[in-house]
């Protein structure tokens, strides 16, 4: 073969190690929680601000958001809830690249978070710079990035998926015949690819949680409990997705929870999750997932560090002082927010 049909070699980019924070989930006493969710309550009111809670929250934020007319959800519905609440502050319990979505399609109000320093491990592999240089090394490929990177990621990007719609956006993609540079989270692109068949090119980021999934310990598990089925999110490593019953975004484990008749679930995702799944199947038995446990890079499988960074004490504080407000570049926004409205305007038409 001559060298010129060779295909010179993809150089994939080094990634920093993501060192997550230790974080301890807020405790409270009963009366300071109820002082706390009193307050809480009526300076809603009084901002005019609306709860916007993921479903790794604590179950304290999960319950306020929805008695006060928030919401608990994941990445995607929440920024579609924030943009149709007519509040003009929206508060977003969650992490950071969260309340910048919510920012993108929400210009115009104020949104604050309980903390600022709350990262996503995906968001943090993929630093804009070298994210840029990579898309301009591969010109001819159809960027698509996941939801949890930073504005200036998504400002690079064609499309932005979240994991309950991203394989539907590559397949449509892949029958348009594009070839695709993915980034941050290498085993939900794998997975995708899988799925699709599509041409992907792969940033090599990782869910700090879920990477910590361990697969023989799932078989064990499995093998412990025959009756139950395994739930897993697509940011595990292939060898826990490859045992899964159902792979899906948060609100699609949700719903397997709800409609599935096994009596008991091993779910692989962030153990928050259980406070909806237990409200949506009363008396069915979960079990967390094996992970890689203290010795991990993620400190307190599994459960996000970042995600522990919200609680009711920060959340009072910021509604009283308006700190911690997300402020974008002006010129950022309409670029971020076009390939978030791709995929809005994807999910909308089908
Ligand atoms: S659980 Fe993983 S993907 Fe989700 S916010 Fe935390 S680090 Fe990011």
């Amino acid at each position: 073969m001559s060298s010129a049909t060779l295909t010179p070699p993809i150089h994939l980019p080094a990634i920093p190690p993501i060192i997550a924070p230790s974080v301890e989930e807020e405790v409270l006493e009963p009366g300071e929680r109820a002082a706390l969710l009193d307050r809480i309550r009526r300076l809603l009111k009084q901002q005019d601000a609306v709860l916007i809670a993921h479903y790794y929250t604590s179950a304290d934020l999960q319950e306020l958001a929805e008695d006060t007319g928030g919401c608990v959800a994941d990445s995607l519905e929440m920024a579609r809830f924030g943009h149709a609440h007519p509040a003009r502050t929206l508060v977003v319990a969650g992490v950071r690249f969260m309340g910048e979505t919510a920012k993108l399609l929400n210009p115009e109000k104020r949104v604050l978070m309980p903390d600022l320093h709350a990262e996503c491990s995906l968001d943090l592999s993929c630093e804009p710079e070298a994210f840029s240089r990579f898309c301009d090394e591969h010109p001819e490929r159809k960027v698509v990035v996941y939801s949890n990177t930073s504005a200036r990621v998504k400002a690079r990007a064609d499309w932005v998926v979240t994991s309950g719609i991203a394989v539907r956006i590559v397949q449509h993609l892949h029958a348009q015949g594009d070839s695709l540079l993915w980034a941050p989270d290498r085993h939900l692109g794998a997975w995708v690819q899988s799925v699709t068949g599509a041409d992907m090119l792969i940033w090599p980021g990782a869910c700090v949680v879920h990477e910590a999934f361990r697969t023989q310990g799932l078989e064990a598990l499995r093998a412990a409990h025959p009756e139950a089925a395994v739930l897993v999110h697509p940011e595990s490593p292939a060898g826990v997705i490859a045992q899964a019953d159902v792979v899906g975004s948060t609100t699609q484990l949700i719903q397997a929870v709800r409609n599935l008749p096994n009596p008991a679930f091993i779910v692989a995702t962030d153990n928050g999750i259980f406070h909806k799944m237990r409200l949506a199947a009363p008396g069915k038995l979960l079990l967390e997932a094996p992970s890689a446990g203290t010795g991990a890079t993620c400190k307190s499988c599994a459960h996000c560090p970042w995600m522990a960074m919200n609680g009711l004490r920060n959340l009072a504080q910021v509604l009283e002082t308006g700190s911690n407000e997300i402020e974008l570049d002006a010129e950022l926004i309409p670029l971020a927010r076009r390939p978030i409205q791709r995929m809005l305007d994807f999910a909308a038409a089908r």
